[in-house]
């Protein structure tokens, strides 16, 4: 068991956010440091789609930590706004995943085998008929799609202040500086040090998203985790609000309760940059208005670039690195890290508080990329 009071978590986005709102559930107090703000980097900017169903390691060795959390995201979001009065928008979405040429099919065959399949889920095909009476926006180049319900979608940048706001409420302090090192006594961490002062340390949870081989030097430990660039557009459509999210030819389209439309999202890396580039709008204009022609005439709102944290198996990484007691790594989790976030926070939790968790999360431990590698493969 750790001393209530000093569990020290390094970053303010989902993953960081999360782990103080679970520590406090179980008793334990904690601060989090920010060098930015809370939710300043990809966990305020990100789509907020939470498909437990699909993507890097889904079906396969996320999946299991992919189902938790997305069940628990269903009783957060009541919890926090009971807790906190911060109602992130979190609601079920139907989305409909298209083929603009005939190599997307397979694609929406695997899908429909994915959604039919899962309870709680469905799935629908429809042809290129049936799709243009949903949604007559749709362009002439749509052939053919399946229709989806059951993922979820929120606001990720309210859904992290919330967990920050349930977090403080629970007895958490949220504190601003950027943590330049550590100091260390054997296998301990006994402070952090921030630009300005240092804070004694009895846990430490490092959760510096993109940022986490900053900490390579600080533990003499292997951290392999590196920024994927991420842009989307904020778009004003005209007509109707958009009923549906709708993905295909390499768009998203995924309408929000205030009616914009977000058109996404690239993937790119180019280190640390995060401006957003014209070149880019350019391509994410062209590939939403293949979808749907009239988002041509839609007035830009707002065009955003932020980080993704990838690993180079596009797996996580939680737990305690080798050699560390005090230490636990929450990091890594690319382009799922909304979604996985409950699921982060529980673990993290469980191993401060007892050692050891349930959370299915064996597979994603520190120390299994014992060899320097290469960048997550391209
Ligand atoms: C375009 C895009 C769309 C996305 N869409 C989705 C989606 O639909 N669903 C989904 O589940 N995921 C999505 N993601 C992925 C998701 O946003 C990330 O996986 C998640 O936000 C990572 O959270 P994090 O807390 O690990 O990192 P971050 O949000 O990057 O937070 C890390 C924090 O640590 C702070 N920090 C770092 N170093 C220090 C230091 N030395 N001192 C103090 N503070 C420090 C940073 O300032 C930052 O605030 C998307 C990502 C992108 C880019």
């Amino acid at each position: 068991m750790t001393d209530a009071n000093d569990v020290v978590i390094i970053g303010g986005g989902a993953a960081g956010c999360a782990a103080a709102y679970y520590l406090g559930l179980a008793g334990i107090r904690s601060t989090i440091i920010e060098g930015d703000a809370l939710a300043s980097q990809a966990s305020g900017f990100a789509a907020g789609g939470l498909n437990p169903l699909q993507g890097s390691g889904i079906p396969g060795p996320l999946a299991a930590l992919a189902m938790e959390s997305f069940k628990m995201h269903r009783t957060l979001a009541e919890d926090l706004r009971e807790a906190t009065g911060i109602d992130y928008e979190s609601r079920v979405v139907t989305q409909v995943k298209l083929a603009v040429d005939e190599s997307e099919i397979p694609d929406l065959e695997e899908t429909f085998q994915i959604f039919a399949g899962a309870p709680g889920f469905e799935a629908r095909r429809m042809d290129a008929a049936e799709l243009h009476s949903l949604e007559p926006r749709l362009g002439p180049s749509v052939i053919s799609g399946v229709y989806t319900k059951g993922n979820v979608g929120l606001d990720s940048y309210k859904y992290t202040l919330a967990l920050a706001a349930g977090a403080e409420k629970l007895g958490a302090t949220v504190r601003s500086g950027i943590v330049r090192g550590l100091e260390r006594s054997g296998g301990r961490v006994t402070k952090v040090l921030l630009e300005e002062g240092e804070i004694p340390c009895g846990t430490l949870v490092l959760a510096m998203g993109p940022w986490s081989r900053m900490a390579e030097p600080w533990l003499d430990a292997y951290i392999p985790v590196d920024p994927l660039k991420g842009e989307i557009l904020r778009v004003e459509p005209s007509g109707p609000p958009l009923a549906h999210d709708f993905s295909g030819g390499g768009s998203s389209l995924y309408p929000k309760p205030d009616g914009l439309v977000w058109c996404g999202t690239t993937e790119e890396w180019r280190g640390f940059d995060r401006q957003p580039l014209e070149s880019t709008r350019q391509t994410l204009m062209e590939r939403a208005v293949r979808l749907m022609p009239s988002l041509a005439q839609a007035r830009l709102t707002l065009h955003t670039a932020c980080l993704r944290p990838v690993t180079p198996d596009w797996l996580p990484i939680i737990g305690k690195p080798p050699g560390y007691d005090n230490v636990v790594l929450a990091t890594g989790a690319g382009k799922k890290g909304i979604l996985l976030s409950p699921g982060f926070g529980k673990a993290v939790a469980d191993m401060i508080s007892s050692g050891e968790t349930q959370m299915p999360v064996s597979d994603f431990k520190p120390g299994r990329f014992s060899q320097p590698s290469d960048k997550a493969s391209r």
